[in-house]
């Protein structure tokens, strides 16, 4: 079915789309750039530094990413901790996780008002397609790392919620409830 990419908007929990594994994008399909763009134009209005294709509504294995320099951090890589400008990720996969899993305080742009901290490992490897289709491996630290972890959790139908402390997820359980029961009326 071709979409029409300037329909897309950003859903938010509890929409089905977000807990469903998304599928493979066939690589070198040419509505991808397309889709692609809108979806870097709604991450960068919105204030993401991240953003999947079920986010937009799409089960498909795609993200895009904007990870600007952490403020006050000075080792600045290798690896990197931040893209240079937005990235497209197709049929990305994760390996190489390194490092004690480190808890940082995560938002999602599916989860408007939720606020949680997350542990997951400071140093991970992605391999994925870019929109020439082009196979492409990096390690990363950092914000950019986590930003990886928590996209391709969104192609797994993952999301912060299931990740997050317990405290968390009690200090956000009426935003929560709030978000099920706007979806409801
Ligand atoms: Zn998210």
């Amino acid at each position: 079915m071709p979409v029409d990419p300037s329909n897309l908007a950003i859903v938010h929990y509890p929409a089905d789309v977000l807990r469903r594994k998304a599928k493979p994008v066939e690589i070198g399909s040419a509505d991808l750039s397309a889709i692609a763009d809108q979806m870097i134009r709604l991450m960068r209005s919105a204030e993401g530094i991240g953003l999947a294709a079920p986010q937009v509504g799409l089960s498909i294995r795609l993200f895009v990413a904007d990870v600007p320099p952490e403020s006050g951090r000075t080792d600045q890589g290798p690896p990197p901790s931040a893209t240079t400008g937005p990235v497209v990720y197709l049929n990305p996969v994760l390996s190489g996780h390194q490092g004690a899993p480190e808890p940082y305080e995560e938002g999602c742009l599916s989860l408007p008002d939720i606020r949680g901290d997350v542990l997951r490992p400071p140093t991970v490897t992605i391999t994925a397609y870019d929109l020439q289709g082009r196979q492409f491996t990096t390690q990363a630290t950092g914000l950019l790392a986590r930003c990886w972890q928590h996209e391709v959790d969104h192609l797994d139908g993952v999301l912060i919620l299931d990740r997050m402390t317990q405290m968390s997820r009690l200090r956000n359980r009426s935003a929560i409830r709030d978000l099920e029961r706007s979806a409801r009326l």
